[in-house]
Formats: C-alpha cells, structure tokens, sequence
C-alpha cells in the first residue's frame, strides 16, 4: 500500500546493515572508499564509479595514491591523509583529486580510520563529494579579492604621492610666504609673488584632477555643452601655457587651420584634456626641446594632437599608459592620474585618446580625436 506521500512501501523491512549496503551502492552524491592499511583500495562504492569514472572492478587493489594530483602524491599527501587519521581518529580531505580521463575534481570530505574490537587498526575510509562548482566560486572570489588589494595597495601609493605632491609645493609656498611677510621694498616682491602664483596654480590642479577622477569613476562626470571655435580656444591656451615653456626655453607651437573650427564640446573639460597633454610634454621634455598642438580636421572628427621632442615612452609602457596611477618616469614627479582623467573626459565626450612614442629618448605624440558634432549621449549620466 503507498503511504500517504504516494512512496512505495516495501512488504519487508531492511534492516539496519542492509540500507547501509544499499546507501552505499546507490549514493549519487557521495563517494565511499575503503582503504586498507598500507593505502590500498579495497571499497569503491557510492558514487566513486561516476565521480571518478574507474569501476570498482579497476580500483580494487590499486594504491589510493592513483586519484591524488602529481603535486600532492609528490608532498606524500596520501600517507600524510592517513597517518593524521590514524593518530586523530579523522583527517580533514578537502583537494583536488584526478579522473581517469586526467580532468580533476574538487572533493570535499574526510578520512576516518576504522579499528576492530580490541581498537586495532583495520583500514581508512574515505568519504567524499564533488564540490568543483564550489571551489570554481572560491577561486572566483579569492581572485576578486586579489584585484581589490592590488587595488587597494595601488590607492595607498597614490596617496603618499598625493601628501608628497601637495608638499612639494606647500614647502616653496611657505618660504615665499614668510619672504613676503619680512619684504619692505615692494619690488622685491614681484618674484616670490610670482611664484607663488605658479605654485597656487599646480596645486589647484593637482586638486581638480583628483576631484573629477573621483567623480568620473563614480558616474557623476557632468559635460556642459556649447559650440565653440577650437582654433580660438587652442591659440588663448597657448599664451598661458608659453610661460611655461619659456621658463624651460622650450619651444611651444600651435598649428591651426585657417579659420574657425566649430566643435560642440565642454569648453572648460576641453581646456583640461590639452592643458593636461601639454603639461606633461613640458614636464617631460628637457630645457630647449620643442612642444607643437596640432589641430587638423577629418570628415567627421577634429584631431588634436600634441607632440614632443622629450624623454619619450617605452615600447611595452604604452598599452597601460592611461592606466590609473600608472607612472613611467622613477623621477618622483606626477600621480599618474593625468593621463587616466584625459582618457575618461574624451570618452565623455564621444571621442578617443590614442599615444604613440618612439622608445625612450624620442618624443611622444598624444592624439586625441572628438567627433565635430558632439556625442552628448555618451556623457548622460545613467539614471
Ligand atoms: P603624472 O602626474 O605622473 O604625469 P599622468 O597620468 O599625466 O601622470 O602620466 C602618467 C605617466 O605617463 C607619467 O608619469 C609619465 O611617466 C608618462 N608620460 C605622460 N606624458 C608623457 C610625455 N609627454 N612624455 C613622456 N612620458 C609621459
């Protein structure tokens, strides 16, 4: 008679030892080993056949050793399994073990000795269950992990440069501060006031660069767009921009076409993306080198691209240049997100950044292409 779940019921009762025998040979999850001794399989039942792909009929008599990994056979870990189990009664098994067909398998389980009557040992079974999918998931997060303290790790030097940054022009700062306190003649003044004003200027950029990356990353990048002649813009960014290159009797040139060149871009993130080109080449190209802005038109787009005749880029630095904290040079200079904040404002805008550099010693050109009519799509935060 079924019972009132619909399961049949047997006519005869099974005792104890016979659903055990029968757990053991029909098991689909768990794998049932029994070892003797010296590590010889005498038992291979449950799902040991299906997991493992052997019959019972192959094992029997073979050396447990034979589904362990090179590398654990090679540490003795299948002796080891046993003697701690010998000596605590269990020992943990959780590790990779080998098919017949050579794949491996993530088994989860535990070898326990088992003794007679008068407690001598007799064998070891070994009881064990696929977890693969498990482990897949482990490794999945531990990787995961791995990247969030690189990450982290990257961060913390970002901000021990940042601190050094900010004191690199902090120190100067204070000195022409505390000269200005004791000047009387005002026209001693003019220098340090100079300065300072240089010095105020590296530090509200350094500052801005940091805000927009943190917001660009957070999504909250916000474009306001207008139209604008480029070539206009491009030749007043070189009047402030050639104070710098004078101080280093550097040659800055700015080669537009005749005429305007109507572009629908943020004015202001423009000015940041070739301000940020151009600061690099100065910085990165010795006293008496040359530094060009050169703006030519395609059917679609507008190129900007910024040469220098400095210290150039190695061949296998360029794929992570743009890379947050990335920094080529051992000379102590930068932060590294220059580069990452420029890529980040021409993808808002639609457009790309591309670098190309001959080896180290021969300049570096940054091209930056923006599409003419604008991409205001791209720049739309996700609601
Ligand atoms: P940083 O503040 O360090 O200049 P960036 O992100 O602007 O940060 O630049 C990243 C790195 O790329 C720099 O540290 C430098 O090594 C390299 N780099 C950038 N521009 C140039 C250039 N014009 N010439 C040579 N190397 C450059």
């Amino acid at each position: 008679m079924p019972d009132p779940h619909g399961l049949h019921v047997p006519a005869v009762t099974l005792t104890a030892v016979q659903l055990l025998q029968s757990l053991l040979d029909q098991s689909k999850d768990y794998a049932f080993v029994l070892i003797d001794p010296d590590g010889r399989i005498v038992g291979w039942r449950g799902a040991a056949p299906t997991l493992f792909g052997y019959s019972e009929a192959e094992m029997l008599g073979r050396l447990i050793d034979d589904i362990f990994t090179s590398e654990d056979r090679a540490l003795g870990l299948p002796s080891h399994e046993r003697f701690v189990a010998a000596a605590d009664s269990r020992s943990e098994d959780d590790r990779w073990h080998v098919r017949k067909d050579g794949t491996r398998i993530w088994m989860t389980g535990t070898v326990e000795k088992v003794v007679d009557h008068q407690d001598v040992l007799v064998g070891y079974s070994k009881v064990m269950r696929d977890r693969t999918d498990l482990r897949a998931h482990m490794e999945a997060t531990e990787n995961r992990l791995q990247a969030l303290a690189h990450r982290q790790e990257a961060t913390d030097v970002f901000f021990t440069r940042l601190v050094h940054e900010l004191r690199n022009v902090l120190a100067p700062m204070s000195a022409n501060l505390e000269f200005l306190r004791r000047c009387t003649e005002p026209q001693q003044t003019a220098a340090p006031v100079e300065a300072l004003g240089r010095q105020m200027a590296v530090l509200v950029r350094v500052l801005d660069d940091v805000m927009d990356l943190a917001s660009s990353h957070a999504g909250h990048l916000q474009l306001t767009w207008s139209q604008f002649d480029l070539a206009h813009e491009l030749l007043s960014l070189e009047r402030t921009l050639q104070q710098q290159a004078h101080r280093k009797q550097q040659l800055l040139q700015v080669l537009v076409p005749p005429g305007p060149v109507w572009l629908r871009a943020d004015r202001e993130r423009l000015h940041q993306i070739v301000v940020n080109l151009v600061s690099n080449a100065l910085k990165y190209t010795p006293d008496g080198g040359a530094i060009w802005i050169k703006c030519t038109l395609e059917p679609k787009h507008v190129l900007i691209r910024v040469e220098d005749t400095g210290i150039g880029i190695a061949p296998d630095l360029l794929p992570t240049i743009f890379d947050l904290f990335t920094r080529v040079t051992t000379s102590g200079q930068g932060l590294g997100v220059g580069l990452t904040l420029v890529q980040d404002l021409v993808q808002a805008h639609g457009g790309t950044v591309e670098v190309r550099s001959s080896g180290v010693g021969k300049g570096s050109e940054f091209a930056v292409r923006l599409p003419l009519e604008g991409n205001e799509r791209v720049a739309r935060p996700e609601c």
